[in-house]
């Protein structure tokens, strides 16, 4: 029974009937962690992400570990967009290995005029970690993204980044997130001071302090641990500051919370870390706790019932496609997150949705600019598949027995525009681009009911990703197009479908249009006129996420 092979993730009892293959396979996903970084654009993610990386040796993440504009070039220079503003919109993941484990980073894109890549990230991710400003608490953005963390229940660390800058107080800071998330807090270590007289932090469960040194700008600062009785003995703290930061922790542990895994795992209990990227003061304290608490590859809902990572044929699906990555090469690459078994080169899958059998021969790991071919990958692993067209977002890949797994939902559209081809000529590229950039799932479509008004009204959770419609449109398909933008910022799917809407009749200030399956939509100008149909209307069924379809061919332009 006993032996490293042993693990928690392996069903107890099935040792016996383990084979070595089986054996490997719940060793690597033992020893894998995967999460995203949900933040507000300046919080510190990309800081935070390249000292991440510093500890994760020098593997496979070539390119990554520059100055930040250096990095920002070399991850998103596919894209001419990028370059002339300076940003990063696509999203990239990150391989380290870390103490014996694989550690997946799913990067996301960072600007504040994010998009729906953003949060069908989250979709592959197991872990989130939710980074803070010490300076603002929490900030817009990511209120949105806890909000989809929250629909998947995945595990929540936080990191309060800045410590070394004047900030909030930290148990103010965490009052904020239990009282506006309504996610309760477990502070792994706790702050001595801040600002000009940040200390360092005391590890809670071993009541060890880690003093901060104060380093060069941007040098990392050197970590040094010491018991309380050290240093009070040496003076190497304040007593006043000591005192007062384990007089909150006792406060803390009076609260009498444990720090419940379960919780944790349930995305009810976030561990909390206080830190300093840019100095990479608690980047290793919090990298070594977020190995022992995080969440491994979980298991994941479908078809045929909850998929272990474990089960021996490969499974997987896309989360994500994105076309000319390499400019050279105009192709399109399909990110599949590994969900069970061992996935290898040259395999022959199955394609649920089209019933195909399809050979994987080129699977790669894309890192920025940087690919190369895998040989194998494992739960919790990300890899890129060229895609001839054939996938599409949800897509599910499996060897073994069919399964599907549950579809991405698509996320509320608050920014609608009809998209106009002034040239009637270039009508076939016209088509051929908005029908591809849809399914790419770069802006969901929507189209009017009146079909004599045929132009697509593009919907989108933000502003870029209308441009970057547009200018893939004219830089790929050769079409220049006009945006009309509609005053429109709410929409809401009517469940019952056509029958629900025409029981109602004739609704007031709300424009009706239908999606790419022919699903009735409702536009409103703001939440007070949904309010109004919510009042007037209360059996209507809306919701503002588009449900997802599966097995259903989407109507072309
Ligand atoms: P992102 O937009 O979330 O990727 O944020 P960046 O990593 O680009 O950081 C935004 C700014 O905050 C940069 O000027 C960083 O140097 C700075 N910054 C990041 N972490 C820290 C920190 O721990 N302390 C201080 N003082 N500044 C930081």
């Amino acid at each position: 029974q006993a032996g490293p092979m042993t693990t928690s993730t392996i069903p107890p009892g099935s040792s016996s009937t383990t084979s070595p293959e089986l054996a490997a396979l719940a060793e690597a996903v033992a020893r894998r962690r995967n999460f995203a970084i949900i933040s507000h654009p300046d919080a510190g993610k990309t800081t935070l992400t390249e000292k991440l990386l510093l500890y994760g040796g020098a593997i496979q993440q070539a390119g990554a570990v520059k100055a930040k504009g250096e990095q920002r070039k070399v991850t998103s220079d596919w894209m001419e967009l990028e370059k002339q503003r300076g940003i990063s919109i696509t999203s990239t993941v990150l391989q380290f290995d870390y103490a014996g484990n694989t550690i997946n980073l799913l990067d996301t894109p960072g600007h504040q005029d994010f998009s729906e890549d953003t949060y069908r990230t989250l979709a592959a991710a197991d872990n989130a970690v939710m980074l803070e400003d010490a300076a603002k608490g929490l900030e817009p953005q990511t209120r949105k993204l806890f909000e989809v963390c929250r629909m998947r229940q995945i595990p929540i660390f936080t990191f309060i980044n800045k410590m070394d800058r004047p900030g909030r107080e930290p148990l103010e800071l965490l009052d904020e997130i239990e009282q506006q998330l309504g996610l309760a807090c477990w502070p792994v270590n706790w702050p001595i001071g801040s600002g000009d007289r940040f200390r360092g932090v005391i590890d809670r469960r071993s009541h060890n302090l880690i003093l901060f040194q104060r380093a060069e700008r941007g040098r990392a600062s050197e970590e040094k641990t010491l018991s309380v009785q050290q240093a009070r003995e040496t003076g190497a703290v304040e007593a006043e500051l000591l005192d007062q930061a384990l007089e909150e922790l006792e406060l803390l542990e009076g609260a009498g919370a444990d720090l419940d895994l379960e919780l944790v795992h349930g995305g009810e209990l976030s561990p909390v870390f206080f830190g300093s990227a840019m100095t990479n003061f608690g980047v290793r304290p919090f990298l070594d706790a977020f190995l022992e608490l995080a969440q491994r590859p979980a298991a994941r809902p479908s078809s045929a019932g909850v998929i272990e990572p474990i089960r021996p044929g490969f499974s997987g699906f896309v989360f994500k496609l994105q076309a000319n990555m390499d400019p050279r090469h105009r192709d399109r690459v399909a990110f599949v997150r590994v969900c069970s078994g061992k996935f290898e080169k040259d395999m022959t899958v199955q394609h649920a949705r089209t019933g195909r059998a399809i050979r994987l021969s080129r699977p790669q790991k894309l890192f920025g600019q940087d690919r190369e071919v895998v040989d194998d990958a494992y739960p919790g692993d990300v890899i890129g598949l060229n895609n001839p067209g054939m996938f599409a977002i949800g897509d599910t890949l499996y060897v073994g027995p069919r399964i599907e797994y549950e579809g991405i939902p698509c996320f509320t559209p608050e920014l609608f525009a009809w998209l106009r081809n002034p040239n009637p000529s270039a009508f076939k590229s016209f088509r051929k681009g908005v029908n591809e950039l849809r399914e790419e799932g770069a802006v969901q479509i929507l189209y009017d009911i009146d079909e004599s008004k045929r132009d697509p009204i593009l919907a989108a959770v933000g502003q870029l990703q209308l441009e970057v419609v547009q200018y893939r449109l004219e830089h790929e398909y050769g079409v220049q197009t006009r945006l009309e933008p509609l005053g429109f910022t709410v929409a809401r799917w009517v469940l019952g479908g056509w029958p629900a809407l025409e029981q109602v009749g004739r609704i007031f200030n709300c424009k009706t249009v239908r999606d790419a399956w022919n699903r009735p939509v409702l536009l409103f100008k703001n939440d007070w006129n949904l309010g109004q149909l919510r009042d007037d209307h209360p059996d209507l069924e809306l919701s503002g996420v588009a449900p997802v379809v599966s097995g259903v061919e989407p109507i072309a332009l």
